[in-house]
């Protein structure tokens, strides 16, 4: 690396992010634990802290129990956690969800609005500004107290461009939208407004269960009612050029399964092969042996769930173990080829798979540990996410209020 003198401003400002950053790790800490932890002098730590507590992002938690070495006790610190407030929208295809939440991303108010009409794209636009209005004044807030307005879409979202490429399900809005442009147009109290694409919000807010996942480079694969997913490298979302990466969904593992198109318009899409479509099909194809079978019966009268599928293979059927089998397989051939394209060292899965229990697990980490090639099994952990599809939406907006509480602080400059 070329020797580059920083100016002493960018020291200050990297020290401060160093700062917050481990206090918003701790509901409360010292500042001699502070400058322990990231080896800086406690005469440093004292002045950001100082700083921070004049402009009210960090509040005074009194004293602590233990003692310094001097025997006094510790002044304890914490984030004020309505510093700001984000407001969290998720677009979706036939309503909009807006949440409230504080900077520790608790979520303060959460609800639901019709669109007037989901297939006029201006009626949209104004329908989220006029909802992020509502749940501004319901909440009793003003538009200062909003650090930013993250907005979430199904489809493909360049987030760079604040464009989307393709709204999968609002297909009347029409395609390369300028969404973000026109929501700031329509939304002029707020400057730090982003869209993006719900799958990649959704994983983002793993690092609220898991910080340690922060330092990894997590692949991502959430399957709701639709799947996507993300690469998040080291605590970065990595989006691609034009916000296509980690649109696992429409990752093609089959092509000659033909017996669904997907909605992208390809056949043999991870998506097709994952979904509860596909577990009918599958479960057809096994009708001659399993026809009897209740949990036949139940699937295709529309009546199960994954959950139901997972259940039974862990018990041992030998029905609901066959079609998981197939799920596996599709699983399999995604993980291997994300791990050739973007190499990942976790493999988080989600949504209706969180469910997937100990065969499911078991049987993937199985095959994927016999590709003795890449010996890939070995360098990988896959693991449950506690994201499941009950709370969706919710965590969607929860995600995307961390990845902009996370913008914010990273831009925040106060010394
Ligand atoms: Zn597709």
């Amino acid at each position: 690396m070329i020797g580059k003198s920083r100016k002493p401003k960018n020291i200050k400002f990297h020290n401060q992010r160093l700062v917050l950053s481990l206090m918003r790790q701790n509901d409360v800490i010292s500042a001699s634990e502070i400058a322990q932890r990231i080896n800086l002098s406690i005469t440093t730590v004292v002045k950001i802290l100082a700083v921070l507590q004049e402009n009210g992002l960090i509040k005074s938690m009194g004293k602590g129990s233990s003692t310094d070495e001097g025997g006094k006790k510790p002044e304890l610190f914490a984030i004020n956690e309505s510093y700001k407030h984000v407001i969290a929208i998720y677009a979706g295809p036939d309503f909009i969800q807006a949440a409230v939440t504080d900077l520790n991303c608790r979520l303060i108010s959460c609800r639901n609005h019709p669109y007037k009409a989901a297939e006029s794209l201006e009626q949209s636009m104004q329908d989220i500004a006029d909802c992020a209005r509502l749940v501004l004044e319901e909440n009793g807030l003003q538009s200062d107290d909003i650090c930013a307005i993250p907005v979430s879409f199904d489809g493909i979202v360049d987030t760079e461009n604040g464009i989307i490429y393709y709204p999968i399900h609002n297909s009347g809005w029409g395609r390369n939208i300028p969404v973000q442009e026109m929501l700031e147009r329509l939304i002029p109290w707020n400057d730090h407004i982003t869209v993006n694409n719900g799958s990649r919000y959704v994983s983002y807010g793993l690092f609220l269960a898991h910080p340690e996942y922060r330092d990894r480079s997590v692949l991502s694969i959430m399957s709701a009612a639709s799947t996507g997913g993300c690469l998040i490298d080291h605590g970065k979302l990595v989006q691609g050029a034009h916000g296509f990466m980690g649109e696992v969904g429409h990752v093609i593992i089959q092509p000659a399964y033909r017996k669904r198109r997907c909605l992208c318009g390809r056949y043999g899409c991870f998506e097709t092969l994952v979904s509860m479509e596909a577990v009918r099909e599958y479960a057809e194809e096994l009708s001659g042996e399993y026809g009897d079978h209740p949990l036949y019966r139940q699937i295709l009268e529309g009546g199960a769930k994954h959950r139901d599928v997972f259940a039974q293979a862990d018990q041992g059927d030998g029905f609901a173990r066959a079609i998981v089998d197939r799920l596996v397989e599709a699983f399999e051939s995604l993980i291997h080829n994300a791990a050739l394209l973007c190499d990942p060292d976790l493999v988080a899965i989600g949504g209706a798979f969180t469910e997937g229990g100990a065969y499911f697990m078991e049987a993937l980490k199985a095959r994927i540990s016999n590709q003795s090639f890449f010996e890939i099994g070995n360098r990988l952990s896959i693991v449950y996410t506690p994201l499941s599809a009950n709370h969706w939406i919710q965590d969607i907006n929860v995600g995307a209020a961390l990845y902009a509480v996370d913008e914010y602080l990273r831009t925040l400059e106060f010394v």
